[in-house]
């Protein structure tokens, strides 16, 4: 199992904190808001992964299990 970020686009409001604290996944586009890597989080990103889902204000950013990838 491993895990992958998933945005709710309709609660996002583009805080950008989620791009700040993982940059090697989330990136911003043009209007701030993130745009996540394709694919699951490598096991030495994945606490940083937690704490970008942690300080999102909105609870826009969640962890979802994956069977591989
Ligand atoms: S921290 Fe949350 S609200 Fe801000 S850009 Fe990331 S997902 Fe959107």
């Amino acid at each position: 199992m491993r895990e992958q970020l998933q945005v709710d686009r309709i609660r996002c409001d583009g805080h950008a904190l989620c791009a700040e604290l993982l940059p090697e996944v989330i990136a911003l586009d043009d209007w701030g808001y993130p745009i996540v890597k394709a694919g699951t989080i490598a096991p030495a990103l994945l606490e940083h992964a937690r704490q970008a889902v942690a300080a999102c204000p909105v609870l826009a950013l969640t962890l979802a299990q994956r069977l591989e990838g």
